[in-house]
């Protein structure tokens, strides 16, 4: 349904106008330090049957709920293990997202048929407030339309989410670029990374034992094999644009752009390899906390531009890399070619 989305301020009153919004059942996407988040009162049936709709997104791939603090949790979840709480006080808030076994209250189409449930507390003042004023658990999936970049700003929201949702909260760019890291529990000391992000394996180090990193994160999943998170089935994250990751050192990349380029044709590479590059080309930031700000704004500029193939050279998969390198394997459609 063709509809006015308005553009609000972080402003108080607009703040809790936003929050009245999600209150009474509508969707607004608010800033989050992650990126910008497609936000529902995550009991309400229909106004998370609202969040799949606006996104054309599948009903298998469960929402992320979002609460002002992680003692909510008890309220949401049928058990917590003790290694969740100490967790929660070194990662909440922030770019967390632990899944737990969720109770009767979160409704399955949230948990997109499963029997789990993503929790996160968000560090965004904005996003925090907003669930504060609303009283809601909010669910809230990254707020563009399924399979494109996510979006790290009010514009590339509107570009994607005008006419389909009630309001955009304009909050300024978001400060990671990344969505959250996922994890789930395999032991008392022991955690899983179902999604790389912000929250790296060496911070989640720091207070577990033992840290898995799923192998669905760095390659694609075999058919009929069943994914740990959802999302990690869909392509995703994808320009227009077709995206080839090329792994190798600059000099190579350079002469393997050279038997490749062609009209419309550009290349994705760090800061540090732009002097004397002699083919066109976009950056996207010098090490990997720069790369996970500038990805998706840099994808979405690519298809501004008119790129119809775009090289990207790979990033390292240390630290919050390892979160670039999985959203990029997965916008290259897993293909990666080696110089
Ligand atoms: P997005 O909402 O776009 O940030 O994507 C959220 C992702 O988190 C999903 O695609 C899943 O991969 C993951 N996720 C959310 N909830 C769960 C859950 N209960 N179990 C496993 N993975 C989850
Ligand atoms: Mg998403």
């Amino acid at each position: 349904m063709e509809r006015d989305t308005v553009l609000l301020k972080d402003s108080g009153e607009d703040i809790a106008a936003a929050a009245e919004l999600i209150r009474s059942g509508n969707v607004v996407a608010v800033p989050t330090e992650t990126v910008y988040g497609l936000c529902a009162d995550a009991v309400n049936e229909a106004a998370v049957r609202a969040v799949f709709a606006a996104k054309g997104r599948p009903a298998d791939n469960p929402l992320i709920v979002h609460l002002s603090d992680f003692s909510e949790a008890v309220k949401y979840t049928k058990s917590i293990p003790e290694l969740a709480y100490r967790l929660a006080e070194r990662f909440c808030p922030g770019p967390l997202t632990m899944v737990l076994p969720k109770n009767d209250r979160i409704p399955m189409i949230t948990s997109g048929g499963l029997e789990t449930v993503g929790i996160r507390v968000p560090s965004h003042p904005v996003m925090h407030r907003i669930i504060q004023l609303s009283g809601c658990a909010i669910a809230a999936p990254s707020a563009n339309i399924s399979g494109l970049p996510s979006p790290t700003c009010a514009a590339h929201v509107m570009d994607d989410m005008k006419g389909r949702i009630a309001a955009v909260v304009d909050g300024g760019e978001s400060r990671f670029g990344v969505e959250s890291t996922v994890i789930s529990f395999e032991g008392e000391n022991s955690v899983r990374i179902l999604r790389p992000g912000a929250v790296t394996r060496k911070m989640l180090l720091e207070i577990c034992e033992e840290v898995i990193v799923d192998p669905a994160i760095l390659k694609e999943l075999e058919e009929g094999s069943i994914a740990a998170s959802p999302g990690m089935k869909y392509k995703h994250y994808s320009p227009k644009a077709d995206v080839v990751m090329v792994e190798g050192e600059l000099d190579r990349f350079i002469e393997y752009i050279s038997e490749n380029y062609g009209e419309n044709v550009y290349s994705l590479i760090f800061d540090g390899d732009a002097d004397n590059f002699p083919y066109r080309y976009v950056t996207y930031g010098a090490d990997s906390e720069e790369q996970a700000h500038f990805l998706f704004q840099r994808l979405r500029e690519l298809d501004e531009i008119g790129a119809d193939k775009v090289y990207v050279r790979a990033p390292s998969k240390d630290g919050v890399g390892l979160a670039v390198y999985n959203r990029l394997i997965r916008a290259a459609g897993f293909e990666v070619i080696r110089v």
